[in-house]
């Protein structure tokens, strides 16, 4: 690491995040580890790894590459992939053991031109319904009938039956239970056309800490694993932010009254003030909305000023500082603390925004990887050179 830009991602805060969720739920109820855009920028494979350590039963990702990069990591827990993928793909997904979201009948047939039936291993598959949320999944009892055929090939397995909620995060409740009737009347359907099914799930991270009776077979966990909760629900299971984001002032100068700071002229000096440097910009996902917010130096709370550029961001000091000071821009310096609530509430998003968007320009720096990843990381290394797959 060359920059003095860090996030600090400590994976205690995860295997406990993950442990405290688990104990939370019913004991037959399995998790799913929600590891999709680079483990909600957390880094996927270290995720990955700890919430297998932990006992996760599955992971989820997005998309095809994000699975293809956990096996390449050496991860060989279950893995499904949320959107479906292209059909075309469908044998590189199998060489891989990833199991796949099949929203329509037309996949299928589209499918078939590449896997033939007695061909291969079992397609392990999860049919996702929309019961509201409008995005992905079948909506009608006609749909569903057009799928069942396919379903029943020998070649497939139906590993689970889902769908995800619109708003498990809003206090009235009134669509959620609407939402609820409705997946279980789809429940139904399978039933009836004599598919078994291994897993029904619906939960993601809110619905499962708010309402455990909602987690049924298995629960989708990202947010929560992260740390991350809507700041206006309470919840009683105990999670902590996992990641933390830190740089080190670069220089520090005076600026005078009437003097002018950052692009167009955004920012002037109403008195002579202290203004430091911050060598973290929009290219590494701090977004331009997230002028006027505030950063820690040394302990105290200052301000951003001026417009953020692409690589530095300047802040109004208490007072001179060193070149070299620590700022913390996610995290606590003694008593103060910048959370993602705080920060997500400035840009009117969520917490997983901001970290997901990090980009991969700002190192991730791990606390807490236990002894055991020492060998894991030799493994991974090994099963790199022999399968090199991206
Ligand atoms: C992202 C996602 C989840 C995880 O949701 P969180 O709120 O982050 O726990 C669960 N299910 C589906 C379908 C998702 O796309």
């Amino acid at each position: 690491m060359y920059r003095e830009t860090w996030a600090e991602i400590n994976l205690n805060h995860i295997r406990n995040n993950l442990k405290n969720i688990r104990e939370s739920l019913p004991r037959k109820v399995k998790l799913m580890a929600v590891i999709k855009a680079d483990g909600y920028g957390h880094g996927a494979a270290e995720c990955a790894r700890t919430a297998e350590q932990v006992g996760a039963d599955t992971l989820a990702v997005a998309y095809l590459e994000e699975a293809l990069h956990l096996r390449a990591s050496g991860i060989t827990l279950p893995i499904l992939i949320l959107t479906p993928i292209q059909p075309k793909h469908v044998m590189l997904a199998l060489d891989h053991d990833l199991m796949l979201t099949v929203a329509s009948a037309s996949w299928f047939r589209e499918m078939r031109v590449f896997k033939p039936y007695t061909s291969g291993k079992k397609i392990q598959v999860h049919v996702k319904v929309d019961t509201g949320l409008g995005r992905i999944g079948l909506q009608s009892m006609k749909d569903w009938d057009e799928l069942v055929p396919w379903l029943k090939a020998n070649d497939i397995v139906v590993d689970g039956f889902y769908t995800h909620f619109a708003t498990a995060g809003k206090v009235d409740t009134t669509f959620l239970e609407l939402q609820t009737k409705r997946f279980i009347d789809m429940m139904e359907w399978s039933k009836k056309s004599d598919i078994a099914i291994r897993h029904y799930h619906c939960a993601g991270s809110v619905a499962a800490l708010r309402f455990p009776e909602l987690a049924m077979d298995m629960v989708r966990i990202g947010a929560a694993m992260y740390g991350f909760y809507p700041g206006k629900l309470v919840s009683a299971v105990k999670l902590l932010p996992a990641l933390s984001l830190h740089s080190k002032l670069i220089q520090v100068k005076k600026l005078y009254r009437g003097d002018y700071l950052g692009y167009d002229n955004m920012y002037q000096a109403d008195k002579d003030q202290w203004i430091g440097t911050v060598p973290i910009g929009y290219a590494d996902g701090w977004s331009q909305n997230m002028q006027h917010t505030e950063v820690l130096i040394n302990g105290q709370r200052a301000n951003v000023v001026g417009k953020i550029c692409m690589d530095q961001l300047m802040v109004k000091l208490p007072g001179p500082c060193e070149v070299g000071t620590k700022v913390t821009l996610i995290g606590s310096q003694g008593d103060e603390q910048i959370t993602f609530a705080e920060l997500a509430s400035h840009i009117g998003s969520v917490a997983q925004e901001i970290s997901t968007s990090l980009t991969a320009r700002i190192t991730r720096s791990y606390i807490n990887m236990e002894e055991a990843w020492i060998h894991w990381e030799k493994e991974k290394l090994s099963y790199k050179s022999k399968n090199a797959v991206i």
